[in-house]
This record gives structure tokens, sequence and C-alpha cells, in this order.
């Protein structure tokens, strides 16, 4: 018989619905019930975890996440392994590891066959249910290309993007591309045939641009404002066009450094509930000390600063985000005055139902996996719980991270 596990949480946020007190009982990697307490019958030999006074969600799902703790997913399936192990601890209980542009094709598959590789393996940790590629096939221009050196990116090509798919077995599940680029529409119109998101990023487009592209199957702008050029009332632009379309959902890093609170009320106000979903988009130095670091991978060797929140290059600009899942949360429900239900739902179930997902992830039901955090009212993680298995606990009387 497989084991029971009961929780009693103080509040259930499922994210739809707030149940308070309630209980989830779980068998196997699956959840049971989700109810009232009072409505469930918890068996004899459940195991019983005490959260009477915290609040139960669904785990985290952060579809752009490079890396952490001096390390980026790619670089082999044991970092891959290693991250999704630590990153639990933030609340992350399934992940889309985002590969950026390299140097050579070559480099750009290896990053993804590794990660791929960790894919099919079952070690305890964030379950990754796919990749996203941020890039190669983004604008040069230095308004728009952020940290990416010009000689990695690429024009764009439905062939490349048929190889890069074929390296990951067919698990790239969004990619980031600049829709004015010659050829691009050629690629969206592919990847909406082989179900990959496609996410307007990196970009110059206009707003004309970026609407042929909604044409041909654009759903989202990732990490919104940040790659995008600013925005005018002659020239709306990729951010117009993100802020007015019903049909794009936006990606935003809600860690106060990337976008303004103001930016992210304006976000909040025009996409809604339904249309955001929260994205770290964390890099190497996230989990790491203060202090200046050399950037070898895609930086040739260019000096960067983690301070706090944020990590930039020298003299130029932010270089990903360091903020954990957890603290964004937290910090979006803080700046848009929206509830801590409706911050967890975009980041739970909105990306799950972007990435097609959410028959078993992104809320907490009966029949879903059991992934789950437990926190409290200032988005501390607790304990966390992927497909059933505890992954991650805080120790007894530390404030978690
Ligand atoms: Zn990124």
């Amino acid at each position: 018989m497989k084991n029971i596990i009961a929780i009693r949480a103080g509040r259930i946020l499922t994210p739809l619905k707030s149940i308070s007190p309630g209980t989830i009982l779980i068998e196997g990697e699956k959840i049971m019930a989700v109810d009232q307490s009072a409505e469930v019958a918890i068996p004899e030999d459940a195991t019983v975890i005490d959260a009477t006074d915290k609040v139960v969600v669904p785990g985290f799902i952060d579809t752009h996440v490079h890396g952490r703790e001096g390390h980026r997913f790619g670089e082999s399936p044991e970092i891959a392994a290693r991250l999704c192990k630590s990153i639990v601890g933030t609340g992350v209980t399934s992940c889309l590891p985002t590969p950026v542009a390299r140097p050579t094709l070559e480099e750009i598959l290896d990053r993804i066959r590794a990660i791929r590789q960790q894919m099919k393996r079952d070690t305890p940790g964030a379950e990754i249910l796919g990749i996203h590629m941020e890039g190669p096939f983004l604008s040069t221009a230095d308004t728009a290309r952020g940290a990416q050196p010009v000689p990695h990116l690429r024009r764009p090509s439905v062939e490349e993007l048929h190889k890069m798919v074929e390296a990951s077995d067919g698990t790239i599940r969004k990619m980031t591309i600049a829709p004015e680029l010659d050829g691009a529409l050629n690629v969206i119109h592919e990847m909406i045939r082989l179900n990959i998101v496609p996410s307007a990023g990196h970009s110059t487009a206009t707003y004309e641009q970026v609407m042929e592209a909604v044409q041909v199957g654009l759903r989202c702008a990732t990490h919104a404002f940040n790659g995008m050029i600013p925005y005018h009332h002659r020239k709306p632009g990729l951010v117009g066009a993100m802020l007015t379309c019903d049909d794009l959902v936006a990606e935003l890093i809600a860690d106060g450094q990337h976008v303004h609170p103001t930016a992210m009320k304006i976000l909040w106000q025009c996409k809604g509930l339904d249309r955001i979903h929260l994205i770290t988009d964390d890099n190497n130095w996230a989990g790491m000390p203060n202090g200046t670091y050399k950037w070898e991978d895609v930086g040739h060797g260019r000096t960067v600063v983690k301070e706090g929140l944020r990590v930039y290059v020298v003299g130029g600009t932010l270089a990903g985000s360091v903020v954990p899942m957890n603290y964004d949360v937290g910090n979006l429900a803080l700046h848009v005055g929206c509830s801590l239900a409706e911050a967890v739902k975009m980041a739970t179930l909105n990306p799950a139902v972007l990435i097609g997902v959410d028959d078993r992830k992104g809320s907490l039901e009966p029949g879903k996996d059991a992934d789950l955090v437990i926190i409290d009212e200032e988005v501390n993680v607790y304990l966390t719980m992927v497909r059933g298995r505890e992954v991650y606990r805080a120790n007894a009387g530390q404030l978690p991270n």
C-alpha cells in the first residue's frame, strides 16, 4: 500500500479558492483530496504534516531560469541535477531551464542535450518540464540584446530550430525570438506546429511587426519591458502590443530591479490576473554571496557585480536576476496590490496553462501531481514537495530563503 500523507493547513490557496482551515491528502505522487479540514477524514496510518499556522500553495513553476549558485543548467546533467535540488528551497517545484545563445550552434545543442539528459533521470528536486530557449534568434541592437553578446546571436532559421528540437527530443516548450528579424515569422509558424510557445523578446519590433507575428501564432512577451525598446506614444512597439493585445501573455520579473513598481502596476492593470506569469530569470549568481565575479560564460570575461537583489555588468546593463521566486511572489502582491492568492496564481496556474501542463500541474486539485509549498504570509518557504516527495524543509528556528 502506498504511503498516505495528510497536510493540515491554516490556509490553502489552490489558488482559485482559499480554504481555511484546510486539509490535503496525498497518496503516492498525487493529490487525493483538498477540502475544509472538517470534510476530510485522515486515515489512521497517514503521515501528518502540521502546517496549521502556515499557508499551503501549489509549487511555483519557473519558465525562465538560467541557473544559480555559480552554475548554469546546460553545463552538464549533474549540474542540472544539483540546481534542481537547490531551487526547491525557493518554492519552485518545476521549471523550464533556459539556455542562452552560445558562440556556435553546436555549443547550443550541447547545452540542450545536457538538460535533456537530466530530464530523463529521477533525482530529488524540481522537475524539468522542458526547455525554454532564450535565443539565439534575437536582435543584435544594443537597445534590445541586453547582456547577450552580438557574435552569439543568429538569423532565424527553421533548419536550426529543427536541430535544437531534435537535440531536445522534442522537449523545447518555449522560445524567445525577435519577431522583426528576417525569417522569424517562418520560425514562429513552425514553432506553433511543434507545440512550442513563441515569445517575443530582445527585440526592436514595431507594434505592426508584433501584430503580424501574433497572426502567425506569437503568444507571449519575454521579461516585460526588458529587452524591448521603450514605449513611445507614436511608436508603441512591443511594449504597446504586449499591453493591449489579449492574445499575448507577459513574463514578469517582479524582483523590483528589472521593472519599476509603477510599470508592474501598468502591466497588472492592462493584462490582469490571467495574462501575467512570474519568472525569475535567475542566473549563476543567484544564491551566491555579494561580490565581484568574472563572467566567463556568455560574458567573455566581463566583470559583474552582485549587490543584494541585483547583478550588473560593470558600467552597463543588468546581467539577469538573482532574486528567488518566493520573493518575487511576495513583491508582486506588495507592489501591485493584488492578493497573495492572485500572486500565487501568476507563479503556478498561469505558467502551467501557457506551456500546456495544467492537466497535472499548477493547482491543488484531486488527481493532480502533489507539487506544493508550505509558506507563511511573507512567502518564506518552510517545506517543498515534488510529486509527493518531500524535497526541502527549512531548519527549525532558521529563517528560510
Ligand atoms: Zn533570461
